[in-house]
């Protein structure tokens, strides 16, 4: 945090910025291979959701199960328990036995906390402790957990990343974004006047 300005709040995205997730997306699809239809359901349900404001948990939800369940033989009820049972849980197990923290996300982390400033992780899915458990990382050193689905929509959501800063009481010209993705992190930062930091994927 050399170049950045007067940081009190620290917000981090979790995947690819916390830890490396290089190859997660294939691994997802060979151990998930029996049902490789509602995994291509799930990416395109995400795209449909961009850029999309719900008022709610719920509704973005009922939106995105409704949006995997089109066009398909099974309903957006067989898409949820999918997805809540078989998906995520799966991504937790991937992530604990094969991922490793990015140690320059690490780095920070203890910068952070020997400065004593505020942090949060603001991640684009859910399952957002049982990832920090898997990595090895203590949810508890976090002021607040936070995924954008839960605040109604994804990532670059102007409103929710203004709903992170509210949540921490924090202002935006003092808090930095972190995250790997420019147009995602680095655009929720920008939407709200806040600082970025850019961790880029390494190759
Ligand atoms: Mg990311």
């Amino acid at each position: 945090m050399r170049e950045e300005r007067n940081v009190k709040t620290v917000v981090f995205d979790l995947d690819g910025t916390l830890y490396d997730k290089r190859g997660l997306a294939g691994r997802m699809v060979r151990r998930l291979w029996w049902c490789l239809p509602l995994l291509a359901a799930e990416r395109l349900a995400r795209r449909n959701a961009h850029y999309v404001q719900f008022a709610s948990e719920e509704e973005f939800f009922a939106f995105f199960f409704a949006s995997m369940a089109r066009g398909h033989w099974w309903t957006a009820s067989i898409a949820e328990k999918w997805y809540h049972l078989v998906y995520m849980p799966a991504m937790v197990r991937l992530i604990s036995k094969t991922c490793k923290p990015r140690p320059e996300a690490l780095r920070l982390l203890d910068e952070c906390s020997q400065k004593g400033l505020q942090t949060a992780v603001y991640s684009d899915y859910g399952c957002v402790v049982q990832k920090l458990e898997a990595l090895g990382i203590d949810p508890k050193q976090f002021d607040l957990l936070v995924s954008a689905p839960e605040l109604g929509a994804l990532k670059p959501s102007e409103h929710c990343a203004r709903q992170v800063l509210e949540m921490l009481g924090a202002e935006a010209r003092t808090t930095l974004f972190v995250g790997d993705r420019d147009d995602k992190d680095g655009a929720s930062a920008r939407a709200v006047g806040a600082q970025f930091l850019l961790l880029a994927p390494e190759n």
